[in-house]
């Protein structure tokens, strides 16, 4: 098998047909009709062999945690995905590596009817580097730069879980049964798609927590040019993390790879807000308050103490 056999046998084949391809994988470039009145988001993310996973880990968890992680920041921008395209660098051609992982690319782009519409195939390191492309109506996309002072500040499910996999991975520090319970948060997130509507509806901003609450709420804050304070007690933290760590807050403000959701309501639309998520089922919880003084804060009790934002950085 060729480098073009390959192609066709694991990718070509779990590409679902979208109205809007008018042609995908096999020429020189994709055919897409971006829907009237929408726009087109595009964001781009890489995952390197032993730095966002390892690998020893299944094939199948490797491909749907890049999917995932690129159709999040899609979602943080209120949108919903549509095509993706995949430049797959691979030290050997390896078919039982292959099956698994078209067969994990396949689960989660038919999760959220994600069109594979292209790539790229190259022999190297283990590596891979995927566009996710989205829509959404015009006008309506969430941004980092909307927040405003007396916002409130918002985060999706509870945080922290697949940072403590990350930490302990391997180690007798956890209770097998609770390790396999973490692994599965870091290695199985959902994109948080099912809030779009609720955000481009309620939001002044948003960002998807990829490297750490507090570094990623930041990115807000000097965006929109204005400051946080987060109390500590309000955070959503994973009950392991609160149970295997002492300092379980200052964990999850540094702590990454959740994939959910952080982002800002002003407070008169809190109530209409709270009323859609509960009839949608999704859980949401306020942590704390936009405020005009820059940098970030946060309370303990009834002590404000400065917070310094910490987050994993490449360099
Ligand atoms: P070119 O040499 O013109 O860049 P390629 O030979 O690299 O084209 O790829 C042939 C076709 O297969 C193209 O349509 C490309 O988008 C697609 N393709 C290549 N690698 C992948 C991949 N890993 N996943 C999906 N599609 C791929
Ligand atoms: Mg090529």
């Amino acid at each position: 098998m060729d480098e073009f056999g390959l192609i066709q046998r694991f990718f070509n084949s779990i590409a679902i047909s979208r109205t809007d391809v008018l042609l995908g994988i096999g020429d020189d470039a994709a055919r897409l009709i971006v829907p009237h009145g929408f726009e087109l988001l595009v964001s781009c993310d890489t995952l390197v062999s032993d730095v966002h996973f390892l690998p020893s880990w299944d094939p199948y968890d490797i491909a749907w945690k890049a999917v995932m992680v690129n159709v999040s920041d899609i979602a943080a921008m209120g949108g919903s995905p549509s095509w993706l395209s995949l430049a797959l660098t691979l030290p050997a051609l390896d078919e039982s590596w292959l099956n698994r992982f078209s067969t994990g690319l396949k689960a989660a782009l038919s999760t959220f009817n994600i069109a594979l519409i292209g790539g790229d195939t190259t022999r190297g390191p283990l590596s891979m580097s995927l566009t996710i492309h989205g829509f959404v109506e015009k006008g309506r996309a969430v941004t980092r730069s909307g927040a405003e002072v007396g916002d409130r500040i918002f985060v999706s499910g509870e945080l922290g879980a697949a940072a403590l996999a990350v930490e302990f991975m391997n180690t007798e520090h956890i209770d097998l049964e609770h390790q396999s319970t973490l692994l599965e948060k870091l290695k199985h997130p959902i994109a948080r798609i099912d809030l779009a509507h609720d955000l481009q509806t309620y939001a002044t901003a948003a960002i998807d927590l990829s490297d750490g609450l507090s570094g990623d709420l930041m990115h807000i804050c000097e965006q929109s040019q204005v400051g946080a304070c987060i109390l500590l007690d309000a955070l959503p933290i994973h009950p392991l993390v609160a149970y295997y760590q002492e300092d379980a807050c200052e964990f999850v403000l540094r702590g990454g790879d959740d994939y959910e959701l952080c982002f800002t309501i002003p407070a008169e639309r809190v109530e209409p807000f709270h009323r859609s998520i509960s009839e949608a089922g999704i859980a949401c919880y306020e942590i704390g308050v936009i405020e005009k003084d820059l940098g970030l804060r946060a309370i303990k009790g009834s002590k404000i103490m400065p917070l310094i934002a910490r987050s994993y950085v490449h360099f």
